[in-house]
C-alpha cells in the first residue's frame, strides 16, 4: 500500500506542508491539500484519493467532522483525524462518522504510518465484506429456494423473495413473527400438525429434513407439498444463534409422479386386458378340443361304437362342458367384479350349517374322493354375510385342496366364531403338494400359477375370486404352505357386515 493516494486537509499551512512532505518520506501520494470543508470534498472529488487526513479544526463554517461525514457518505473514501483536542464530546460526534482512526496531535512519522496503513487496511476489509454480504443478498434473493432465518427464539430475521411467494407473507409482515405462523407444515395426508423444523433444530442442535409428503399451508390457505433442510446457525460451535430453513416447492414434482403412477397403471391394466383375453381363448380352445374329438369319433365309428366307449366318450364331453362352464362363470364372476359392479348382499345366515351344506354339495360333485373333516368350534355361529359370495370364495378354496392334494388325503375345515372381537376364522388345511416359496406373493394375481403345478389342470382365477369376495366383507386371508407337506388358507371376516 506504500503507493496509496491521500489528501490532507489542515487548517495551518505549515502543518499542512509538513505532513505532505511526510507523506511523501513515506512514500505516499499526496493528490493535494486543504484548509476548508468545502475545499476538501471539492478536492477529494476531483481527486480521488484512497484516504483523507482531515483536521477536525478547519477554516469556514464546515468543520472537519462534517466534512468527514460528507466524504465519508458520498464519496466511500476512508477519513483518519488529525486533532489536537481529545475532548469527549469532539470524539462522540467524531465517532458518527464511522472514522477509521485518529492521531493526535503531535505525532511522529511513526504515528502516521502506522494510522494510515491500519485506516487503509480496514477500509479494504469492509468493502470485501460488504462485497461478500452484497454477494449473499444477490445469491439468496435470487435463488428458486424458498429461505427462511430465524433468531433463537423463532423470530424470522430474514425470509428471501422465494420464500416469500412460496408462503404467501410479505417481507415486512413476516419479519418479526414467530416462524410457526409463517412456516405451518402438516402431514400431506392426515393433514396432522407437524413439529415445525426450527423448533426441533433448536432442540436436536443439528440439521434436520422434513419426512416425505409434508405439505406447507400458505397464508391463504393453500397445501402445498415441499422439501426442505433446516440448519443451525452458529457464532460459535457450542453456541446456536438461529436456524436457516431452505424449503422448495414440490407439487410439480408430485403431479409428475402422479401421472407417470396413472400412465404405469393403465399400462398395467392394457397389458392385463390382452393377457385376459388370450388366456381365455387358450383355455375355452382345449375343452372344445376334447369335444370335437370325442364326437368326431363317435361319428366315425357310428353304430359300431361300443357302448363302453360311447360312455367315456359321453364322459369326456361332459367333463369339456363342466370346465368350460367353470370358466365361463369366473370370467363373467371377474367382470363384474372389475366393473365394480360385484355385490355384496349380507343377510342372517349359520356359519356352522353352511360350512355343512357347502362341504355335502362339494362331495357329491367331486370326482375325486377326498376325506373333508369339518370341525366347529364354537355354539353360536350366527352371522351377516353374502352367502353367494360365500360359496363362490370357499368352493374355490375346497376345489384347490382336492385339485392339489394327492387322491384319498385328509382336508381339515375348521370354523371358530369369536362374537367378543367380532369375527368369524375359517381355516382350510390340506396335505397337497404345498406352494414354493418364491410363488408366494403371487398368487392372487390373475392367472398366476405356481410352478409345481404346471401339469395339474387350472387358469388362475379362483384365488383372485377368493380375494374379491373377502375384500367385499372387508376381510382377509392369509397363507402357509410347505412344500410336500401341505397348505393352509386362514380367512378372517367380520361377524356383522
Ligand atoms: P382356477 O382358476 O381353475 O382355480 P388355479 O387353481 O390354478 O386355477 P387359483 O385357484 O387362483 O388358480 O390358484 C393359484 C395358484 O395357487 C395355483 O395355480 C397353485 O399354484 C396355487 N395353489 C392354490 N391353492 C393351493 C393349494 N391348496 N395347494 C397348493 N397350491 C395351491
Ligand atoms: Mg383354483
Amino acid at each position: 500500500m506504500g503507493q496509496a493516494r491521500i489528501l490532507v486537509v489542515e487548517d495551518e499551512v505549515i502543518v499542512a506542508r509538513t505532513i505532505a512532505s511526510q507523506l511523501s518520506q513515506l512514500g505516499y501520494i499526496v493528490t493535494g491539500t486543504a484548509s476548508s470543508g468545502t475545499v476538501a470534498i471539492a478536492k477529494a472529488l476531483e481527486t480521488q484519493p484512497q484516504l483523507v487526513l482531515m483536521d477536525i479544526v478547519l477554516k469556514g463554517e464546515m468543520d472537519g467532522i462534517t466534512a468527514a461525514g460528507y466524504i465519508r457518505e458520498h464519496l466511500d473514501i476512508p477519513v483518519i483525524f488529525l486533532t489536537a483536542y481529545g475532548d469527549d464530546h469532539t470524539l462522540e460526534r467524531a465517532k458518527i462518522t464511522q472514522p477509521f482512526g485518529y492521531i493526535v496531535k503531535p505525532f511522529t512519522i511513526k504515528d502516521l504510518r502506522i494510522a494510515i496503513e491500519i485506516g487503509l487496511l480496514k477500509h479494504q476489509l469492509e468493502l470485501e465484506l460488504r462485497e461478500n454480504r452484497d454477494q449473499l443478498a444477490t445469491l439468496l434473493n435470487s435463488m428458486s429456494d424458498a429461505v427462511i432465518a430465524t433468531n433463537e427464539q423463532e423470530i424470522v430475521t430474514f425470509i428471501n423473495p422465494a420464500a416469500q411467494m412460496l408462503t404467501g407473507w410479505k417481507e415486512k409482515d413476516a419479519l418479526g413473527k414467530n416462524v410457526t405462523d409463517i412456516l405451518q407444515i402438516v402431514d400431506e395426508v392426515t393433514e396432522a400438525t407437524l413439529e415445525n423444523p426450527v423448533t426441533k433444530v433448536l432442540r436436536e442442535q443439528q440439521v434436520v429434513y422434513l419426512g416425505e409428503f409434508t405439505s406447507l399451508i400458505t397464508k391463504d390457505g393453500k397445501k402445498v407439498p415441499i422439501g426442505d433442510s433446516a440448519s443451525p446457525l452458529k457464532r460459535r460451535p457450542d453456541n446456536i444463534s438461529g436456524v436457516v430453513v431452505v424449503f422448495w416447492d414440490l407439487s410439480e414434482r408430485r403431479q409428475t409422479e402422479m401421472l407417470e403412477q396413472a400412465l404405469d397403471k393403465e399400462q398395467e391394466l392394457n397389458r392385463l386386458k390382452s393377457l385376459f383375453i388370450s388366456t381365455v381363448s387358450h383355455e375355452f380352445r382345449n375343452p372344445l378340443t376334447v369335444i370335437q374329438t370325442a364326437v368326431e369319433l363317435i361319428e366315425i365309428q357310428g353304430t359300431n361304437l361300443a357302448e363302453s366307449k360311447k360312455h367315456t366318450y359321453l364322459k369326456r364331453i361332459q367333463g369339456a362342458v363342466q370346465s368350460m362352464k367353470k370358466l365361463m362363470e369366473d370370467v363373467l364372476f371377474m367382470g363384474r367384479a372389475e366393473a365394480g359392479k360385484l355385490e355384496c348382499n349380507p343377510a342372517l345366515l349359520n356359519l356352522e350349517q353352511f360350512c355343512q351344506e357347502l362341504i355335502a354339495e362339494f362331495s357329491t360333485i367331486e370326482s375325486r374322493p377326498h376325506e373333508i373333516i369339518f370341525t366347529c368350534h364354537s355354539h353360536h355361529t350366527d352371522a351377516v354375510m353374502d352367502e353367494q359370495l360365500l360359496q363362490y370364495l370357499f368352493g374355490n378354496l375346497l376345489s384347490n385342496a382336492v385339485k392339489y392334494s394327492p387322491q384319498g388325503g385328509q382336508i381339515h375345515f375348521d370354523l371358530t366364531c369369536d362374537s367378543v372381537a367380532g369375527v368369524a376364522t375359517f381355516q382350510i388345511k390340506d396335505q397337497g403338494i404345498g406352494i414354493p416359496e418364491a410363488d408366494k406373493n403371487r398368487l392372487f394375481e390373475s392367472f398366476y400359477r405356481a410352478s409345481n403345478v404346471k401339469t395339474i389342470q387350472g387358469t388362475g382365477l379362483g384365488l383372485v375370486i377368493v380375494k374379491r369376495c373377502i375384500d367385499a366383507h372387508k376381510g382377509e386371508i392369509k397363507v402357509t404352505s410347505e412344500l410336500g407337506v401341505g397348505t393352509t388358507f386362514t380367512i378372517i371376516l367380520p361377524l356383522n357386515n
